[in-house]
């Protein structure tokens, strides 16, 4: 059978993004390949964009989850009690949150979509404080509903908007935002504790550990706890958006692991439910949950189907250090993989930490070219950064080594054509 892709054109918004460059009918996905209606199969190395850290139609939660639906288990109770609710709230307790000395986190269950996680924690930090004014970074990327947009930093994105009010947000330098001389954290400092600055009293600060889609910018250790000192000190709250880089992306189950910060919030979505299903969560320390009943609601709260597969992630992959050490070798396989990709290129650069890494390539052009051979050679790769210069790598954790290597193969002539030809073109 053969779709005729002339439906999408005349039929889907022009708002359609990732099926303009994987231009192809997709039909059926096991573990870290995709296939198409022509039979072809893909190596994915962008996995829902982090949605899949788990990989396509996991085995064990694709079993759980038509168990469910055989035995006529709830679809939809909008945020009522259920019993798979309470089983994944037992999970998430004893596997997450026990092991990692956060027993005193409430989990608020939000909308499906992490931008609005993203909204909720805003509203509440706000709420808390009595301030309006909230510091994200640059190259941020927090969603794109009005308030998480407001924080986002990229123009083609906070564009879309019209001419809707993005206010309320101060935007200062993200870690190494001017080169790797430029101490941000202290120009922060300054310009916090300078009663003259201009900048209001903020209510929160929200990062990203490592920034999915500004470039893969991974903070340090350093930064992010001088931010979460700096956050204390003028009575701000501390958000962590770990919505990409969190579910296992940055080797441990919260990018932070390790660190010495107590974030007051912290939003999941993206892999959550580890099957792809829409299902996003807010982290809220306990003294903050000052919530009332229902002043933050939405339909569709805590997707049941979601919580199925959600608590099969943690009872499959993060009841011990098991796979957790898995993913951290299998970084190191990436980091080597995407340095020889690195060294085909004069000033080419590697980015981000974990599984959760790429390379700038320097030019948007050049990363495009790179990702258009990829996929004509069987290798779904997608760019990151403001001018789409990082070629950026969100394999699923649980990738094969094969396929690990195979499309790491892909990823290197991929790039020793294109920059070829982009030599051949500068000439
Ligand atoms: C994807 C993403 C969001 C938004 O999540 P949606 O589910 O697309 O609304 C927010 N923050 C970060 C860091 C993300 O990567």
């Amino acid at each position: 059978m053969s779709t005729d892709k002339q439906i999408f054109a005349r039929r889907e918004s022009e708002a359609r993004s990732y099926c303009r460059d994987f231009d192809t009918v997709f039909t059926k996905a096991v573990g870290s390949e995709m296939t198409d209606e022509a039979g072809t199969t893909y190596i994915d190395f962008l996995a829902g964009c982090s949605s899949l850290n788990y990989g396509h139609n996991d085995p064990d939660m694709k079993e759980a989850l038509i168990g469910h639906l055989q035995g006529d288990g709830i679809a939809h109770g909008l945020d009522m009690y259920t019993a798979e609710k309470a089983k994944w709230l037992e999970a998430y307790e004893d596997i997450i949150l026990k092991p990692r000395g956060m027993d005193d986190y409430k989990i608020m269950m939000t909308g499906p979509t992490g931008t609005n996680a993203v909204e909720a924690a805003m509203k509440l930090a706000r709420k808390i404080t009595g301030r309006r004014n909230i510091v994200s970074f640059t190259n941020a990327f927090h969603g794109m509903t009005m308030g998480a947009l407001s924080l986002t930093g990229n123009a083609g994105k906070r564009g879309g908007a019209g001419c809707g009010s993005l206010c309320g947000v101060t935007h200062l330098p993200y870690d190494g935002a001017f080169g790797d001389d430029v101490d941000t954290l202290g120009i922060i400092e300054k310009m916090l504790s300078n009663t003259s600055s201009g900048i209001d009293k903020p209510a929160a600060f929200i990062f990203e550990p490592i920034q999915g889609e500004g470039g893969l910018n991974a903070a340090s250790q350093e930064w992010i706890e001088g931010i979460a000192h700096l956050a204390r000190e003028h009575g701000a709250m501390i958000i962590v958006d770990d919505i990409q880089s969190g579910c296992g992306r940055s080797g441990t189950y919260f990018a932070f692991e390790g660190m010495d910060i107590q974030p007051d919030f912290v939003t999941q979505a993206k892999s959550l439910s580890g099957f792809g299903l829409p299902f996003a969560c807010l982290l809220i320390k306990g003294e903050h949950d000052i919530w009332k009943p229902a002043e933050h609601n939405g339909t569709f709260r805590g997707n049941t189907h979601a919580f199925v597969t959600g608590r099969v992630t943690l009872e499959k992959f993060w009841k011990d250090d098991t796979f957790q050490t898995k993913v951290q070798e299998k970084a190191v396989q990436l980091t080597a993989g995407l340095q020889a990709v690195a060294d085909e290129i004069p000033g080419a650069k590697l980015k981000g930490r974990g599984m959760m890494q790429g390379v700038d390539v320097g030019s948007g052009e050049l990363a495009e070219d790179i990702c258009h051979r990829c996929f004509e050679k069987g290798l779904i790769i997608e760019t990151s950064g403001a001018d789409d210069e990082v070629v950026k790598v969100l394999v699923a954790l649980t990738v094969s080594p094969e396929n690990l290597r195979k499309g790491l193969d892909i990823l290197l002539e991929a790039t020793r054509e294109a920059t070829k030809n982009h030599k051949i073109a500068a000439e």
